[in-house]
């Protein structure tokens, strides 16, 4: 069909499939790069949204020849500084001269999720980079003719101890937002009884609570609220007191290191975490509890609700209620799509009617508690979207509401003293609604490099 007339038409279809072959090659590239540097890594749809943005702002560098560009990169969940360095085409030489620097081994090798790194980028080639490590201190390390150097600056942190309080009408929420308090620290309160208070059943009208936290701001800016030091939850009429101690000495404990280096004990210095969580996914309504009576909805015969059920939007995370080993994931008749988990002490869990299974969780596995195992679906005899949970203690199924759960580790005998004087004065402020003298000279602003609020 080609017609060749001439030289000139010769020239110039000689000239199209140049550019067809280069532009064939170009999408190759293109699908190739993608392909194997980005999308394999990804593993949900917001990360892919990073992953592309990346990608792009990627391009975006390897055009710009000369102008250092800086990159933004968010961590991924799977994401290392190994991966990151392939992704951006980075020489692994670079990070193998960057970690080979003092002291920055340590402070880049653990990434987290969602934080943000500044890439500084010329040519391919890495010539700055910079890493929050703390709200007040920001390493940076710059490429200089003979290697990287590497600074960590350091803005403080200023931190002024505040009480809150409120009374609950309708909704914690509601009641820290009439106390100034944001949605966060509500949300730490909750996360800090999470093991006496059922945040989703348990509230009623006129519970109240009351807080002394830091509020942190740097150079007269306001940075929101700072660390939970002690609260007081009072809960249908018990009185529930948490302080915040750094225990340091329970190092060791697997189960305590997603908590960094501290934790929430009572007054006399028992934990306050269990080696449960009361309910396996938060905030949800509770549909139905359990019942040994109750007229099965979809077969409609009386059969023994074993368990709880917790009306949540299909999609809700769920949460492996405490540490252990994955017994069986799949699918069980009307269980639908289900994980059990065996725990230590012949406590077994078990989630139901489930839309689908975290990522790779498979059989044999090790779960820790608060991990997320698969989410709410209604897959099985469900009439809805909801999490049908089981608690058994030797085979034999306990009402998940009421059980009475282990606790954690107390604090040790040996530091037992340190604590109750740290607590004392927490306590005697909680008591009164106001920040004590003994406090507030406690964590009066240092006057050279002392370490305040310790
Ligand atoms: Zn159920």
């Amino acid at each position: 069909m080609t017609l060749e007339i001439g030289s000139k038409n010769g020239v110039m279809s000689l000239l199209k499939a140049r550019w067809l072959q280069c532009t064939v090659v170009a999408v190759l590239a293109l699908t190739w790069w993608r392909g194997e540097g980005w999308l394999s890594d990804l593993r949900r749809l917001d990360e892919g949204a990073i992953g592309e943005r990346i990608s792009a702002e990627a391009e975006a560098a390897k055009q710009a020849v000369l102008l250092p560009l800086t990159i933004d990169v968010i961590v991924g969940a799977n994401d290392t500084l190994e991966v990151i360095f392939r992704k951006l085409e980075l020489s692994v030489t670079d990070l193998a001269s960057l970690r080979a620097l003092p002291d920055l081994r340590r402070s880049l090798d653990r990434l987290y999720p969602g934080e943000l790194l500044k890439f500084g980028v010329r040519d391919s080639e890495l010539v700055s980079l910079e890493r929050q490590l703390s709200p007040s201190e920001t390493l940076q390390v710059t490429r200089e003719a003979d290697g990287f150097e590497s600074e960590v600056i350091v803005n403080p942190l200023e931190r002024t101890l505040r009480v809150g309080e409120a009374t609950i009408r309708n909704s914690l929420f509601q009641a820290a937002g009439e106390a100034g308090l944001s949605d966060s620290l509500a949300l730490r309160i909750a996360d800090i009884f999470r093991w006496d208070i059922d945040f989703v059943l348990d509230i009623q009208p006129g519970d109240r609570f009351r807080v002394i936290y830091e509020e942190l701001s740097q150079d007269g800016t306001p940075l929101g609220e700072g660390d939970v030091l002690a609260v007081e939850f009072v809960n249908q009429g018990t009185v529930y007191r948490a302080i915040r101690f750094e225990h340091g000495e329970i190092a060791g404990d697997a189960s305590l290191q997603d908590d960094g280096d501290f934790g929430y004990y009572t007054p006399d210095g028992k934990s306050l975490r269990k080696a449960f969580l009361r309910a396996p996914l938060e905030f949800t309504r509770v549909s139905s509890r359990f019942n040994m009576f109750r007229r099965h909805p979809v077969l409609n015969r009386i059969r023994a609700h074993r368990g709880v059920d917790y009306a949540a939007p299909i999609g809700t995370p769920v949460k492996a209620a405490g540490e252990g080993r994955v017994r069986f994931i799949g699918n069980k008749g009307g269980y639908g799509k289900v994980i059990e988990i065996q725990h230590a002490n012949e406590v077994r869990t078990v989630y139901g009617h489930l839309s689908r299974f975290a990522r790779g969780l498979r059989q044999g596995e090790r779960v820790r508690q608060g991990e997320i195992i698969g989410f709410v679906g209604m897959t099985g005899l469900a009439t809805g979207p909801h999490l049908h949970y089981e608690y058994l203690l030797r085979g034999i199924h306990k009402d998940p509401q009421k059980v009475a759960l282990p606790n954690d580790r107390p604090i040790s005998a040996s530091r037992l003293g340190d604590f109750k004087a740290h607590a004392a004065p927490l306590l005697t402020s909680l008591e009164n609604g106001q920040i004590s003298p003994a406090l507030l000279a406690r964590v009066a602003p240092p006057t050279s490099t002392g370490t305040a609020g310790r």
